[in-house]
């Protein structure tokens, strides 16, 4: 009896003392706050179980997962630009792990696991969306509605690819496709800004990740565009490959077998970025091509080879024409799309430019005289530019200045001025620009 007692002892002081270490571990944290969300991403040894909870007052989030330990710190991350304001991590019986995150306001968390990938191993996401941003999308829909009376802007999605988890192709020495993209991007912001009757708007601004339905999304519903150009910086395991190539959306096959790898690897951004596989491509599946887009197809191809002809004056071009594969980014039924390779940084020189300001802006601006000179041809009805467009008057027989000038209610020297018009002397079939008098 008492030697049995001092066993059971012995055997509780062993299962007491001897701690119950967790297999797994948390072997990375990354955090990548976006304007309407924080993603957070957790680098797990293997699959593991997890669970959320929210709390009030103060807003906390709890993330419990099971039989891991944290290998790495927690406090590395910038908290300042996120939807967190702390955030801390207790071990539960030995076993499990307690992340508490401290927010600055009420989110709808989301997660999901990811499988390994050529990046990544296993990983475990939580979304926090800040739900107060709501009605801010609501405010955008009710003004550019209320804004279709009178002639609009016309309006350029500018797409960078990649971000956040997704760095895109990197370079031999280090730069990120993610990085220079948006550099290149930002740049053409300010170019189409800067145009007459143009509005460029952002899909992604910041180092963090979209999917590439959401980029669709953003641009076709919520941004209203007339206009979609992904950017993007192409690789390759041949260094030695150069150059600038344009693509559009075949609806059929690709245009070639480089061009057909080059759509597979653009198109794993998801995977790399981190895209829950629950109810994938929902938006995109049901968008079948079909001949109503024909049209759209031979606007963006329009466009596609103005842009290309753009880049061929900044450097060499890496295909003399536009090719096309099945890229997902470009899947609008819609919305014209194109998606430009502006060079590789796979290739060291290339690299090295692609981080020069003075060449961003030059790509930049080759990517807008192609777009300027579509839209100002081809302006969509309803716009700034399709008013000016009609602008135009053609001299007939017995016009005169004074008398287009008073029908067009300018006054003389501007009309003279806006056609650098030195004297009264017309030709008939001439082309006169009918300015808007200010
Ligand atoms: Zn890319």
């Amino acid at each position: 009896m008492v030697r049995s007692g001092y066993r059971l002892i012995a055997l509780l002081i062993l299962s007491i003392g001897a701690p119950v270490w967790a297999s797994g571990t948390i072997d990375g944290l990354r955090m990548w706050p976006a304007p309407d969300h924080t993603r957070l991403v957790f680098d797990t040894s293997g699959p593991v179980e997890h669970s959320l909870f929210t709390l009030k007052n103060p807003d906390r989030l709890v993330i419990d997962i099971k039989n891991v330990r944290l290998a790495t710190g927690i406090n590395h991350l910038d908290l300042s630009q996120s939807l967190l304001s702390g955030m801390r991590s207790a071990q539960r019986g030995g076993k499990d792990l307690r992340v508490v995150l401290d927010l600055k306001g009420a989110v709808q968390p989301k997660s999901f696991a990811l499988h390994p990938n050529e990046e990544y191993g296993h990983r475990l996401v939580i979304d926090l969306q800040d739900s107060t941003l709501t009605p801010t999308l609501t405010q955008t829909t009710i003004k550019s509605l209320s804004s279709k009376q009178k002639a609009r802007e016309v309006v350029i999605a500018i797409d960078a690819g990649h971000g956040g988890e997704d760095p895109g192709a990197i370079g031999p020495n280090g730069v990120r496709e993610k990085d220079v993209v948006l550099a290149i991007a930002r740049r053409l912001k300010g170019l189409v800004d800067n145009e007459p009757g143009m509005r460029a708007v952002m899909i992604r601004d910041g180092d963090y990740f979209i999917s590439l339905k959401k980029r669709v999304k953003l641009a076709r519903e919520v941004h209203q565009a007339d206009f979609f150009i992904s950017i993007h910086a192409d690789s390759f395991r041949d260094r030695r490959a150069y150059g600038s190539s344009v693509y559009t959306l075949s609806p059929n096959g690709a245009s070639s077998e480089q061009a057909r790898l080059l759509a597979e690897k653009e198109n794993a951004s998801d995977l790399i970025g981190g895209v829950s596989l629950d109810g994938k491509d929902d938006l995109l599946a049901s968008v079948l091509l079909d001949l109503s887009q024909t049209a759209t197809l031979e606007m963006s191809g329009d466009v596609a080879s103005r842009v290309l002809s753009g880049l061929k004056g900044v450097g060499k071009l890496h295909k003399r024409r536009v090719e096309q594969a099945a890229f997902r980014v470009l899947k609008s039924p819609d919305l014209p799309s194109i998606l430009v390779e502006t060079a590789f940084i796979s290739n060291p020189t290339e690299e090295r430019k692609l981080q020069n300001g003075a060449h961003q802006q030059k790509l930049a601006q080759a990517m807008m005289s192609g777009v300027r000179d579509y839209f100002t041809q081809n302006p969509p009805p309803g716009t700034i530019l399709a008013m000016n467009k009609k602008r135009e008057h053609v001299i007939s027989h017995g016009d005169t200045l004074s008398e287009i000038a008073r029908h067009y209610q300018i006054s003389l020297d501007t009309l003279r001025s806006a056609n650098n018009l030195r004297d009264n002397s017309l030709r008939i079939g001439q082309v006169l620009r009918i300015p808007t008098d200010s």
